[in-house]
């Protein structure tokens, strides 16, 4: 930052946009080495009904373990690992630690779904479907127990390409699920073309309710829409009960967010799992630990 902005503005920029300038080196320079030598954690975080507190599915969250920063989190390496091709391995790797983990939670009676976020990146690998199909055959689980989370963005290259392979995903069996809905183009023509399962309305949106009267009213007419097309609604960032309460009165019926569970460890998600399904009691809030 300080190279391109001339040395005379060197002053001006803060100790942090130093740190933060070196961080962002060392991580995309130590990426590819980090995840083969197992640096890479999933962490899980529920996906409630929220009327019932019982837990419907399961997210995958990726995590890199950094010897220096700590817990690093997926905003900060998927783009960089985005830009080296590398996501096709660790979206692989991510896919299949969470069916082997769903295969454990089935056994022990825990009969929840598992959600896995895939990249754009991810509909260019030529034996995408294959590997979903064998990753799910390993594990003796049937495709319904399975849902891809997809963004819009990832939509805007390759469309037709990338349209013909959600069709056949879905075509297994796995539920297709709209993730961020609202924090982008949030564009009907998508909506239409990719006809998901399930819609996730952006926590950017649900942020601001019951006190924003418009947040309040989107939320309340893209909840609305998606039932009109059959879609099913989550509703993600929930933090607060004013927010569950408002979102029932609205009948979205499934919800994540901090209020419930932030994203934990694979040990204390079966806590949570153990918890909630086992008893009637109110599942946390838990704390996201440290590995
Ligand atoms: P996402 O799929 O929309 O996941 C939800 C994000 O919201 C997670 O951030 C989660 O920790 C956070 N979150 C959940 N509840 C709350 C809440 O109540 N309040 C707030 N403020 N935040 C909440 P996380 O884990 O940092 O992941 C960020 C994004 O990184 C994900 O957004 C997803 O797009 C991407 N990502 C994560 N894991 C993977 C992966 O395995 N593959 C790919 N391609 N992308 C991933
Ligand atoms: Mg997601
Ligand atoms: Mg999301
Ligand atoms: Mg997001």
């Amino acid at each position: 930052l300080a190279e391109k902005a001339g040395h005379n503005t060197y002053e001006i920029i803060s100790p942090t946009a130093n740190v933060e300038t070196y961080k962002l080196f060392s991580l995309r320079n130590e990426l590819r080495h980090a995840f083969h030598n197992d640096q890479f954690l999933v962490y899980y975080q529920p996906i409630m009904h929220a009327e019932t507190n019982e837990i419907d599915a399961v997210e995958a969250l990726v995590r890199w373990n950094h010897p220096i920063w700590g817990i690093v989190l997926p905003n900060e390496f998927i783009p960089l690992a985005e830009e080296s091709g590398l996501i096709i391995e660790i979206g692989e790797w991510v896919l299949k630690t969470a069916c082997k983990k769903l295969r454990s939670w089935h056994d022990a009676g825990y009969m929840v779904k598992a959600s896995v976020n895939l990249s754009l990146i991810q509909f260019s690998q030529i034996d995408l479907i294959d590997i979903i199909t064998s990753t799910l055959q390993e594990n003796d689980l049937d495709p319904k127990w399975l849902t891809l989370e997809i963004t819009e963005t990832a939509m805007l290259e390759q469309k037709e390409k990338v349209l013909k392979k959600i069709a056949q995903i879905r075509a297994l069996g796995i539920q297709i699920s709209l993730d961020d809905f609202g924090a982008g183009f949030a564009s009907f023509k998508n909506l239409k073309d990719i006809k998901p399962d399930i819609l996730k309305i952006d926590k950017s949106l649900v942020k601001d309710i019951p006190s924003e009267q418009d947040s309040t009213e989107i939320v309340a007419s893209i909840i609305q829409l998606a039932h009109r097309l059959s879609i099913q609604v989550v509703a993600e960032g929930i933090e607060t009960k004013e927010q569950k309460e408002l979102l029932l009165k609205l009948e979205c019926e499934r919800m994540q967010g901090y209020l419930f569970s932030k994203p934990v460890s694979e040990e204390n998600i079966e806590k949570v799992l153990e918890r909630t399904i086992n008893t009637e009691i109110d599942p946390l809030p838990f704390q996201e630990q440290r590995a």
